[in-house]
């Protein structure tokens, strides 16, 4: 039983503009970061298919994706905040990236795939019930919980977002529901500028001060997420899989290395195979370096995957 790999095409149409640093490119270098380390090869590989309105309404408000779908331009642009806007195939991309966390969800949980990563844009873990901003218009991963949680019943899941960011988002979803844990780590006072007041007591948000390296987001993971996440004990655990924390990412001032990433992917595995039966899905979310991308992401998939390549 394979672990599941799984992006599409029309998510490189999703464009923002020349300099924007949430480009296209950082799809194909993962994917090819993935397939030159050989990863690709111990993964099955699926085309995300379209969310539906009745699975984005589990996440979202239904006048947000109606809203939304609307705003949709023909051509040109549309700005949704400073730094983010529509092209004619910013929709049918965030649909793919939202019906990707769907498609994982059903691998993982019927049996056919031991976990899944999605190699997805737009982001999403900014995305709020009904607001858009910061590169991200639908939150992929929220898409995917309630999807688990409605659809497949299970009782508890667990959020482990280590984006440099705080996602905003996804707390603005999960606050009020037990049924979720969600354990963040973020760089202080950077954007949304939000996580260091939690706005629930099933959210675990560690803010870490600039320029901080692995070793406060180890001790953060060792004494703040982990015990929460024994105590809860996950059925499933979902990844908002964001690398702008590597120190050559200039989108954060984080200082943290592909052997950072190795490490907390390799206790978020251990948390699963203790709890969840080792079911995980990793959505992309940030990461702007294409080099230090690709090197994180393939790291985080190595031990995601337990590849020996
Ligand atoms: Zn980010």
């Amino acid at each position: 039983m394979l672990p599941a790999y799984i992006s599409h095409p029309d998510c490189l149409k999703h464009d923002m503009g020349k300099q924007h640093p949430e480009c296209p490119d950082r799809i194909g270098a993962i994917h090819d970061m993935l397939l030159m380390k050989g990863l690709l090869d111990c993964m099955q590989t699926w085309e995300a298919p379209l969310a539906t309105e009745p699975q984005l309404t589990q996440a979202h408000a239904a006048l947000y994706v109606h809203t939304m779908a609307a705003l949709s331009p023909a051509d040109g642009h549309v700005q949704i905040d400073p730094d983010t806007s529509m092209n004619c195939h910013t929709w049918q991309a965030a649909l793919r990236a939202a019906g990707a966390a769907v498609l994982a969800t059903d691998l993982v949980v019927e049996g056919k795939a031991a976990s899944a990563f999605c190699n997805v844009r737009p982001p999403g873990h900014h995305a709020g019930y009904r607001e858009a901003g910061g590169f991200c218009f639908l939150n992929n991963v929220a898409v995917g919980i309630r999807h688990a949680l409605g659809v497949h019943g299970l009782a508890r899941v667990a959020l482990i977002d280590f984006d440099v960011h705080h996602g905003n988002g996804s707390e603005d979803i999960f606050h009020d529901d037990p049924r979720v844990l969600m354990c963040s780590i973020f760089e202080d006072k950077l954007y949304p500028f939000s996580g260091n007041l939690a706005r629930g007591p099933n959210m675990v948000n560690v803010g870490l001060p600039a320029r901080s390296g692995g070793e406060l987001l180890r001790a953060a993971v060792t004494d703040r997420w982990l015990p929460a996440l024994e105590a809860f004990k996950p059925e499933m655990v979902f990844i908002s899989a964001g690398f702008d924390g590597h120190r050559e990412d200039d989108m954060g001032n984080l200082a943290l290395l592909e052997a950072d990433y190795a490490w907390i992917t390799q206790r978020i595995v251990d948390v699963a195979r203790r709890h969840a039966g080792g079911r995980i899905v990793s959505c992309l979310e940030g990461g702007y370096d294409l080099s230090s991308l690709a090197r994180s992401a393939a790291a985080h998939v190595k031990v995601l995957i337990g590849a020996d390549a």
